[in-house]
């Protein structure tokens, strides 16, 4: 090599590097990170891909599950909670491990003041036109604050293997509670329209009380104003499971019916 392209190679690494570190945190912080789909969770596929710890090297907010669902999963403002299934919330182990979540570094980009809400589908059509207005075919995560006059959650007992498929499981072990103005804070991910075979289109919402005591998958709510915050994000990554029972499950299999009836208990 002579002395000319040794001096351009050298320069092009030097600016290649100026361009990684300028880019990358902010990369990463626009970023959804998944882990695994909703569609093998919703299969029976309980078993953790990551752990905690790791987990919070991608996100400081979020929501998802642990090994054996055992529980529901907030993150907010860095802290990984399991809402369990006898009510009660804890602060997860770093060692506990996640077969389902999705999270990211919260950015405000949008807020609003949202009025009277009765239903949870009132909601979701109030967040989904400042969506559709910001652009609908990004992912966000969303924060709502403030006391709700009615919360209702589950969360559900741990599994033990053979694991039952998602819909079964929640049949016999899916645990309801019902709050009364309660404050907190909902987590809330939206998932583009095509994303319906990785995970769910629309909206998932988790609950966690201001004590940090009760909280759960949303399945009821209202409220007279709450504050939300929007955070969109441009990029998605996801991390799957080498396991050779993952790598055996038919993932495209469409269990579209199934997913709504976990997510909403609509029978
Ligand atoms: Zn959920």
């Amino acid at each position: 090599m002579n002395k000319v392209k040794a001096f351009l190679l050298a320069a092009a690494m030097v600016l290649s590097l100026a361009a990684c570190s300028a880019q990358q945190p902010e990369t990463a912080r626009e970023t959804i990170y998944q882990v695994a789909l909703l569609q093998s969770l919703t299969q029976g596929y309980y078993d953790g891909i990551i752990k905690v710890s790791d987990l919070k090297k991608h996100g400081d907010t979020g929501i998802g599950t642990f090994e054996g669902v055992n529980g529901e999963m907030i993150v907010l403002d860095g802290k990984v909670y399991q809402a369990l299934g006898d009510g009660s919330v804890q602060v997860a182990d770093d060692n506990e491990t996640i077969p389902f979540s999705n999270v990211t570094f919260f950015d405000k980009d949008l807020s609003a003041t949202l009025a009277q809400t009765n239903d949870i589908n009132s909601l979701k059509e109030t967040l989904t036109k400042t969506v559709s207005d910001n652009g609908k075919n990004l992912f966000y995560m969303v924060k709502i604050t403030g006391e709700f006059k009615k919360m209702n959650v589950r969360s559900e007992l741990k599994q033990e293997k053979p694991y039952k498929s998602l819909d079964k499981a929640l049949a016999t072990d899916q645990r309801e509670f019902n709050y009364e103005n309660i404050k907190g804070t909902i987590v809330a991910l939206y998932c583009p329209d095509y994303m319906g075979g990785l995970n769910t289109p629309g909206w998932h919402f988790h609950f966690i009380s201001e004590d940090k005591t009760k909280g759960g998958h949303i399945l009821e709510l209202a409220f007279d104003s709450a504050q939300a915050e929007f955070d969109a994000t441009q990029g998605f990554d996801m991390v799957l499971s080498e396991n050779n029972e993952f790598q055996g499950m038919e993932l495209s299999k469409d269990v579209s019916d199934a997913i709504k009836k976990v997510e909403t208990n609509e029978k």
